[in-house]
């Protein structure tokens, strides 16, 4: 049986959008940043899209609590990575970001699959091209002591969902 009575269930989604917001910053990423890349990828389908519309949009998806719970369990297993509290054969995996783990991406998906196959189409993008600040993210995770492997597919993935919920808005 599941306990239901626990504090994190208190938590209402506003709440818990101020923790998550929080827990971002301390890893090093503002929601301008994020809203940046969602700027770069809608851009082109909706032209007078302004920054300010896109940061709307990253605050539209972290409010949304499938969204929070991934963001709150990528992060979560970075930091225990970084603390040597995460045992063998994740750790060197996690520390890795091995090629081949493939669950940092999966966990992305939780947040992306809100928005429906648009969603998956620009996480694949953001993905691939590396979009702002995922890039220097994933340059300072090869540092050692230093884990981003959910980092980075969390912020490409919260860049992607906002830019999906803009096309459903403007299509
Ligand atoms: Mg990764």
């Amino acid at each position: 049986m599941k306990k239901v009575n626990s504090d994190e269930n208190r938590l209402n989604d506003t709440t818990k959008r101020d923790i998550v917001v929080a827990r971002l910053n301390e890893r090093g990423v503002q929601l301008e940043q994020i809203a940046e890349i969602t700027l770069e990828l809608q851009s082109k389908y909706v032209p007078d899209l302004s920054f300010e519309t896109c940061l709307d949009h990253v605050e539209r998806v972290v409010m949304k609590r499938e969204v929070q719970n991934a963001i709150l369990t990528g992060l979560e297993l970075d930091i225990l990575t970084e603390k040597g509290l995460v045992s063998e054969p994740l750790r060197t995996m996690l520390n890795d970001d091995h090629g081949l783990y493939g669950i940092d991406e999966v966990l992305a998906l939780a947040i992306v699959n809100v928005y429906g196959s648009i969603g998956l189409t620009n996480f694949g993008f953001v993905d691939k091209s590396k979009l702002g600040i995922i890039k220097h993210l994933d340059e300072l995770g090869k540092e050692d002591g230093v884990c981003h492997t959910f980092l980075d597919d969390i912020v490409g993935a919260i860049a992607a969902a906002a830019a999906s919920s803009i096309a459903h808005r403007y299509a």
